[in-house]
């Protein structure tokens, strides 16, 4: 009853460490690692290469992330695409806060992770000073095989569980930097092993 209880309360946190529990714990994060829903948040021109990264061409669907969730409560991949304006940084928290956890952010091109080209008042600096976010995806925008490339890093992060691990130690996110994709023309993109 300690352990059942012990896990209501504090979730998978709650496991001592030993060979059944970490075995378990293995298979929750690769569970979690293969049945991520992203968050509808686009925000400006970024928003494309998302919609065409979900497209047939690069296929989000081999990832089961086809259909951006409406509702937050439905999703756990914030993928942040475009510039984020001081008047959308609270409903952009509002959100965040309202997924289920546990949740995690991709950064998606220079705008959302450090203002871009828009340095002035309007415009966040960085969307880290909103959310905690674990991958950034760089470029203008980045290509849908960078996008592609950060939601594999990610994916491998949380099947490690050392996102988690950092989160209950910091309460930030991983602060990834996947390298930019240059995009390869009209050839079938195969990236991983799935
Ligand atoms: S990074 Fe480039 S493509 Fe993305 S929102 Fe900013 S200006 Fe638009």
């Amino acid at each position: 009853m300690g352990l059942v209880n012990d896990l209501l309360d504090d979730g998978m946190g709650a496991l001592t460490h030993n060979v059944i529990t970490s075995r378990l714990e293995e298979l929750v994060n690769w569970a979690r690692s293969r049945s991520s829903w992203p968050a509808n948040f686009g925000l400006a021109c970024c928003a494309i290469e998302m919609m065409a990264t979900g497209g047939a061409h690069y296929d989000l669907s081999r990832f089961g992330m086809e259909v951006f969730r409406a509702s937050p409560r439905q999703a756990d991949i914030m993928i942040v695409a475009g510039r984020v304006s001081q008047k959308m940084a609270p409903v952009l928290r509002q959100v965040y806060d309202q997924m289920m956890e546990p949740k995690w952010v991709i950064s998606m091109g220079v705008c959302a992770s450090s203002g871009g080209m828009f340095n002035n008042y309007a415009v966040v600096q960085g969307v880290d000073q909103i959310v905690p976010v674990d991958v950034y995806a760089p470029g203008c925008p980045p290509t849908p095989e960078t996008l592609l490339h950060a939601i594999e890093t990610l994916h491998g992060l949380i099947e490690t569980g050392e996102l988690l691990r950092r989160r209950a130690e910091s309460g930030a996110g991983a602060d990834v930097h996947v390298r930019e994709v240059a995009s390869t023309g009209p050839v079938p993109i195969l990236l991983g092993g799935r």
